[in-house]
């Protein structure tokens, strides 16, 4: 479902990614690791098509992205949900409002939007804090609210930027087990970290190094 062919990324003719190849199949969860600058946050850009490669292919869904035009964007990022580290909510509305205007923008019948903010708040946990405004939550709750942000329009992919890097590690591992259900029922997980901590002994793992990527095979890490 996500396949990099090759990919090179340069920045200011800084070659940061070179010949990146790696392929993730429906369902599966996939771990990428790396030190700090090694390029997570760029591999993840390019999913989502915040950037593009100098040179390669990526293919994502039916989308091959060399042939993909401004206009077809938002689209295929209907089909990625993205978590990050900070959660970029509006801070004048509360937790309801801030995912019942995404659902509006992108198109969902009036009639709907409720039903549909309430259900993604129950299956994150969080319904009973409906009407709590951004600075009323804890980082735990607010983790869980932009995962059902990031989950409102069922994406296909689901891309996680370390996003328990701000978290206790009790709360981490909640945020961690939410991630896994999610995966369960079904949404393929692309998952930054350089806390291998998180990873559990059955997960793949693809490690960044020196601008390029290698798929590792046991659980040993130097
Ligand atoms: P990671 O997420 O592994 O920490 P990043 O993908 O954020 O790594 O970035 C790797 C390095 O490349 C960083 O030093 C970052 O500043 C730099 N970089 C990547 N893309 C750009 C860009 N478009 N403009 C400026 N700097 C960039
Ligand atoms: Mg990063």
């Amino acid at each position: 479902m996500l396949k990099f062919e090759n990919v090179n990324y340069s920045y200011n003719n800084n070659p940061l990614l070179s010949n990146i190849s790696f392929t993730v199949k429906q369902g599966e969860f996939v771990f990428m690791i790396g030190k700090s600058g090694s390029g997570k946050s760029t591999i993840l850009k390019l999913v989502n098509l915040i950037e593009r490669p100098t040179s390669g292919e990526i293919e994502f869904d039916i989308y091959k992205y060399k042939e993909v035009r401004t206009r077809e964007i938002p689209k295929i990022r209907r089909k990625i949900g993205m978590i990050f580290q900070d959660f970029k909510f509006l801070s004048d509305r509360n937790i309801f409002d801030n995912l019942s205007y995404i659902l509006e923008i992108t198109g969902t019948k009036s009639g709907k939007v409720k039903k549909k903010v309430m259900e993604i708040l129950t299956e994150v946990g969080i319904a009973h804090r409906q009407k709590a405004m951004i600075n009323e939550l804890s980082g735990g709750e607010l983790q869980r609210a932009a995962i059902a942000r990031a989950m409102l329009n069922q994406p296909k992919l689901l891309i996680c930027d370390e996003p328990t890097g701000n978290l206790d590690n009790e709360t981490s591992e909640e945020i961690m087990q939410l991630i896994y259900k999610i995966n369960q029922k079904g949404t393929t997980i692309l998952f930054t970290t350089h806390n291998l901590l998180l990873i559990t002994n059955n997960s793949r793992v693809l490690e960044l190094k020196n601008g390029t990527i290698l798929e590792k095979l046991d659980t040993y890490f130097d």
